[in-house]
């Protein structure tokens, strides 16, 4: 599209500088761009409720009289609360100000007759509308409702509801290329894209106020639509680059593999063999492989990786393998270590707390070539580290990566037109509809199996009540000489709220348990004193360890032999098994306690009750997606996962089979795809010159 037909955002009237930096925060450069820019959801005007109706958490539009005024708290802090009741009804509901002015004040009396508009909360003394917008009315003649929905933009400081409607206006003004135009015929049921925008936008008044406040209209669908070709076309598309570079050709006699299987105490399980196999002939293509392997925590993923490691090796190439932390990228040295001494070699050691001097060392080692593979966390792939021949690339627990940092991370890979092979490594169960969208561009191998002899972890649900028996149960275990964890999960996404609950555990804890030695560890510290409380429980300075999720990923405690999580009925299940998962690493029995707040609802017991009944975190994966679906199974915070505007995983599932087929289809035009892409993924999905 033309720069004519496409302006910068600064050819609107109204967007002088200032404004123009303020969306460009939000990534907005062209005047298409707004058009793109989709509201959030809907405040529907068009009725007037009774207090009755009103729920938690719904927004109302309601007419009322103020029965009484009454001022709270202290008088700096006073807050205004009217209670607001209507004819011929008992319910009441309260209208509460935190800050108010005299002449707000002189209008909010008993007598007088309001409209309101806001969301009902929970307060002290039943419902509430916290500033709400309000009215005065005359209750014998009521002005009339507004017809249409009004569309909320996602917005920031500065930028206004009134303002992006404004802009929005102008910008239909601007041509919009349909570019499914020529496969309509695939979703022909849904509209074209200048009506479905229009529609977003400026709902018409007689729309169906119920689907669209759910987003099933056919307008929602046909951009959902899109919205989920575009990211499943931009990984489509770099696999399709990927496929057409060089990679090295690791095809040798696998002595180094035989010599290293030998000297394991154990067996690979059929479900390692498999998807060794895979890897095997990956490695020995000439394209790069881009290989996720999924598998259960202690399904033995780190000797698989191993195995890959030795096929690049034993052809001469340098491995890079990195892990999301300095105490995991440890672990894997040990182990890496112990397997490499079989062959002569050591594995070399790359982090950000190396003094400058081991830095350079680490360094020139690797460029020269001295260095075969090595281990170390994000610190690897900085600009100046350059590989002597580097050909392959392995990420452990990928799901603290996410999209954007694997494409990165392939860029800063590739040094000579050689691209090397990548092998991602992940404990979490990623559901098919989610890898449809976020791992379009990776092969995926399943560990399906767990090894031999491993002991279940008993696990426990409890109401949080029972605190006081658990105080017990961790000092009964330490008296043992085990270790025990407290953990406390996010709470409405807030570590800095987590970190909170955390501290007052710990208080509480070190106090009951005085003779023990108690540590905590949240997300707010800083990486090495975590890092360094982390390293003080592994070796046992430690007896209990009071943590928010920062624990989460790849600890490897075998000592500790029971974990208490809080707040269980808020976490995704997958969550949950992969922090329960920190225990019953040794051969003792171990313990996991759910402590949930009641009341608990049924779902969330059928989840928790899941987890109690089943160690297996597939089966856990699939109960959860069919419980809360997929959107919310991972969590974009866990898996990286990209942020769709209107798309929902769950609620658009159905228009997957359509997606695929409109992938297939535009992979045959670059160039439209490419147009496309752009359009929906602005924000830098890069894909082209990355390779
Ligand atoms: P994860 O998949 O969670 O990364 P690890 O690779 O850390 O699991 O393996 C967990 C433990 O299981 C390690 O101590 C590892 O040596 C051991 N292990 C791996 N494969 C097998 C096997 N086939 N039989 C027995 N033990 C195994
Ligand atoms: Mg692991």
């Amino acid at each position: 599209m033309s720069a004519a037909q496409n302006p910068p955002i600064q050819t609107l009237s109204g967007v002088g500088k200032l404004t123009a930096e303020r969306l460009e925060k939000l990534h907005l450069h062209t005047v298409q761009d707004l058009l793109f820019h989709l509201p959030s959801r809907y405040q529907d005007r068009s009725r007037l409720h009774s207090i009755a109706e009103a729920q938690i958490g719904q927004e109302i539009q309601l007419d009322a009289e103020i029965l009484a005024v009454e001022f709270k708290g202290a008088s700096k802090r006073r807050s205004l609360i009217c209670t607001l009741g209507q004819a011929g009804s008992t319910r009441r509901i309260s209208l509460r100000l935190f800050h108010f002015n005299p002449a707000q004040q002189a209008q909010l009396r008993r007598g007088t007759f309001i409209r309101c508009f806001g969301e009902v909360r929970r307060g002290f003394q039943g419902l509430e509308l916290v500033h709400p917008e309000y009215q005065v009315i005359n209750p014998e003649n009521p002005p009339p409702v507004s017809e249409q929905l009004s569309p909320i933009y996602p917005s920031s400081e500065g930028l206004h509801q009134k303002l992006w409607q404004r802009l929005i206006g102008q910008a239909f003004q601007y041509p919009l290329e349909d570019l499914l135009a020529p496969y309509q015929d695939l979703f022909g049921d849904l509209p074209e894209l200048a009506q479905a925008i229009s529609y977003l936008h400026h709902p018409p008044v007689d729309i169906n106020h119920a689907q669209m406040l759910s987003g099933k209209h056919p307008a929602q669908r046909r951009l959902a639509l899109e919205e989920l070709l575009a990211h499943q076309l931009s990984l489509a598309l770099l696999k399709q680059q990927m496929q057409q570079h060089q990679a090295p050709c690791f095809e040798n006699a696998g002595a180094y593999r035989q010599k290293l299987l030998k000297s394991l105490p154990f067996q690979l399980t059929r479900a390692q063999q498999r998807v060794v196999g895979d890897i095997e002939t990956d490695l020995a293509s000439q394209r790069p492989m881009q290989r996720l392997v999924q598998g259960d925590v202690g399904s033995g993923k780190t000797i698989v990786a191993a195995l890959a490691a030795l096929q690049a090796l034993e052809s001469g190439y340098q491995v890079a393998i990195m892990a999301p932390t300095e105490l995991l990228a440890e672990q894997h040295r040990r182990n890496f270590e112990q397997w490499l001494a079989v062959l002569e070699m050591q594995p070399a050691w790359l982090v950000g707390s190396l003094t400058p001097k081991q830095k350079r060392e680490a360094l020139a080692a690797l460029a020269e070539g001295e260095s075969r593979l090595v281990i170390g966390t994000h610190a690897l792939f900085q600009d100046k580290v350059q590989f002597q021949r580097l050909g392959l690339i392995i990420v452990d627990e990928q799901h603290r990566f996410g999209v954007h940092q694997r494409l990165a991370l392939r860029d800063k890979a590739s040094h000579s037109d050689e691209r090397p092979h990548q092998l991602i490594m992940t404990a979490t169960p990623i559901p098919r509809t989610l890898a449809m969208i976020s791992y379009a561009d990776l092969d995926v191998s399943v560990i399906d199996e767990l090894p031999p002899g491993r002991k279940p972890v008993t696990t426990v649900v409890m109401p949080e009540d029972k605190r006081e028996q658990l105080v017990e149960r961790i000092a009964a275990v330490c008296a043992e000489g085990r270790q025990s964890y407290w953990v406390c999960p996010l709470i409405e996404e807030s570590e800095t709220l987590a970190s909170q609950a955390a501290e007052e555990i710990y208080q509480y804890l070190s106090e009951r348990l005085s003779h023990l030695r108690v540590g905590l560890v949240h997300g707010r510290l800083k990486a090495k004193e975590k890092d360094s409380i982390m390293q003080a429980f592994k070796a046992h300075e430690l007896d209990l360890l009071v943590a928010t999720t920062v624990i989460e990923v790849g600890v490897d405690v075998p000592n500790a032999s029971l974990m208490i999580i809080e707040n269980a009925e808020r976490m995704g299940m997958a969550q949950l098994h992969q922090l329960r998962g920190r225990v019953g690493r040794g051969n003792i029995d171990s313990f996991c306690v759910l402590l949930y707040q009641a009341p608990l609802s049924q779902t969330g017991f059928r989840r928790l009750s899941t987890l109690r009944e089943s160690q297996d975190g597939f089966y856990i994966a699939e109960q959860d997606l069919n419980l809360r679906g997929p959107g919310e199974l991972l969590g974009t915070r866990q898996t990286g996962l990209v942020q769709l505007k209107i798309a929902d995983l769950e609620r658009d599932q159905d228009l997957l089979p359509q997606v695929g087929q409109l992938t297939r289809a535009l992979l045959a035009e670059p160039d439209r795809a490419q147009i496309l892409v752009q359009r929906w993924l602005a924000q830098g999905w890069h894909y082209g010159d990355a390779y």
